[in-house]
């Protein structure tokens, strides 16, 4: 995906036009304060196509200024920093206060429309890790290394893969070590979205019975990232059932790519239905459906086949919150029934580009179920499986060798085999455009964790040519990239002792 193209100019750091329109909110929305300045920062990594997104030069990346901005020591002109507070489930549990707790909007600048969900024409500049604000509760207001690298790169993937999710401009280290298991480098990510408001915000004025901050939030959406809405005959109810359409489109996108949240609590769930709040995600490789990413998550609240209802259940969360909006409890649950056709019809559609088929037959769903159950009962890789299917020949077995070779029963993919070759044969599917259509929707390199710990170990003893190469192979997630074979290559063994937990 290359940058639109946009007339917003060509800018260095200090000329950026930014201002603060979230800081147009009544002060009970948020704290104004200065990020924290950190010592001797270095970068680490920056995506120039996220720079290109806001119109800054990317040669601004080598500037000591530029470095001074993103790690909070310098401010651009113009900016009018702040933390936000919002609330939330966790885990299923009201947690009453949360807010950015390690967070700092420095304002928004003009953007090119990235999606559907970027209709603001604006992005909104956040420092992640950038020292303690009113609302860091426990923590110290910072952010590791190993983290802020994990969230670069998979921000920047996602949006390589076509979903949508808050992008990532880059990432600075600092040689001051923050205290999590043991000690850790720290670094402070810079990311951007049209809005970082989530549902938690909503939920933070329900649960202290302010409605009339309530509504102001919610004009202030509506308003700025829903316009079209402004009209209907119940704003906020068409608020709820167009958030709820997002959510569940954004869902079906990380179960059709193998992506696992790991925190879908409330306050990372993005009310323009963007991917939010990297932390302890990751990618199905071996696949099982209950597989969970995060090592805190022992329940498995957010298992990969959880969800798809968690997103709902979090919907329902955004609609009690709005209820006072609302009115009828009616209207609300209206809204919400948006969420199962949405989630269902947007699956079905990914699905059928994943398996190359461009028309519908009554048996596609038991051949889709027979796939997952081949794939839970072999383990398979889930991205490599779906990458080498593109591959396979309908008259041609000895194509699908590679195909074969991820599974240890061989008799149980062939047997799928047949009917997957017999329903291509009905709509008379010609091998070469399959290929090519297939390989469009399936990536062939996602953001393994053992890729990921790699470039952070590097990145560690500040060798950052990983986090550098890493992001440009991720960049073009669909293309074969011959040079670069190796990084589609199943895990090493080394891997599965690789554990992500919210510690971050
Ligand atoms: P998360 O699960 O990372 O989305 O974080 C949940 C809440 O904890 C948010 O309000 C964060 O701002 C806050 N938080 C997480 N880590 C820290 C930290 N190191 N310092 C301060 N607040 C933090
Ligand atoms: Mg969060």
């Amino acid at each position: 995906m290359n940058a639109p193209e946009c007339n917003i100019g060509l800018h260095r750091v200090d000329t950026l036009p930014i201002e603060n329109s979230f800081a147009r909110l009544p002060p009970a929305f948020y704290t104004q304060l200065r990020p924290t300045p950190v010592s001797s920062p270095y970068l680490v990594g920056a995506s120039a196509r996220a720079a290109e997104l806001i119109g800054l030069d990317p040669a601004e990346f080598a500037k000591e200024n530029f470095i001074e901005v993103f790690a909070g020591n310098r401010l651009i002109p113009g900016s009018a920093p702040l933390s936000a507070v919002y609330s939330g489930h966790q885990f299923g549990v009201w947690a009453g206060q949360l807010g950015d707790g390690r967070a700092i909007l420095l304002g928004d600048v003009p953007a090119c429309d990235t999606d559907e969900s970027g209709t603001s024409g604006r992005m909104e500049l956040q420092l992640k890790g950038s020292g303690l604000t009113p609302y860091s509760r426990m923590g110290d207001g910072r952010a590791v290394l190993r983290s802020s690298i994990r969230e670069f790169l998979c921000s920047e993937a996602m949006a390589a893969l076509g979903i949508p999710t808050s992008r990532a401009l880059c990432v600075v280290g600092s040689d001051m070590l923050v205290m999590r298991e043991l000690p850790e480098s720290s670094a402070v990510a810079t990311r951007m979205a049209p809005s970082f408001v989530r549902f938690g915000s909503f939920e933070h004025w329900y649960y202290t019975d302010r409605h009339a901050e309530l509504k102001t939030l919610a004009d202030y959406v509506i308003d700025r990232f829903y316009s079209d809405l402004r009209d209907a005959p119940n704003p906020y109810q068409a608020l709820l059932a167009e958030v709820t359409r997002r959510t569940a489109e954004l869902i079906a996108q990380w179960q059709a790519v193998g992506f696992m949240h790991g925190v879908m609590n409330t306050d990372n769930m993005s009310i323009l239905g963007l991917t939010i709040d990297y932390g302890p995600f990751g990618f199905m490789e071996a696949f099982d459906s209950r597989h969970i990413c995060n090592h805190s998550d022992q329940q498995g609240r957010y298992a990969y086949h959880m969800q798809p209802q968690i997103g709902q259940w979090n919907c329902f969360a955004l609609a009690q919150a709005l209820l006072p909006l609302i009115g009828e409890p009616d209207d609300a649950h209206a809204a919400l029934e948006n969420y199962k056709p949405a989630f269902d019809a947007k699956l079905d559609d990914l699905l059928h580009a994943k398996l190359g088929l461009q028309t519908r037959e009554p048996d596609d769903s038991a051949l889709v179920e027979g796939m997952f159950s081949l794939l839970q009962n072999t383990h398979a890789d889930f991205t490599l499986f779906f990458r080498r299917l593109g591959d396979l020949q309908v008259d041609n077995p000895s194509a699908d060798e590679p195909l074969r070779d991820l599974f240890i029963d061989r008799p149980a993919f062939d047997a799928w085999a047949i009917q997957y070759q017999a329903r291509l044969r009905k709509e008379n599917s010609k091998d070469t455009e399959r290929r090519q259509r297939m390989h469009s929707v399936n990536p062939k390199y996602v953001l393994r964790n053992y890729l990921a710990q790699i470039a952070i170990e590097k990145a560690q003893n500040k060798d950052f040519s990983e986090v550098a190469k890493l992001l440009a192979v991720l960049e073009k997630p669909f293309d074969e990239q011959p040079e670069n074979e190796k990084y589609a290559d199943l895990p090493p063994d080394w891997a599965c002792e690789l554990e992500v937990s919210c510690s971050s």
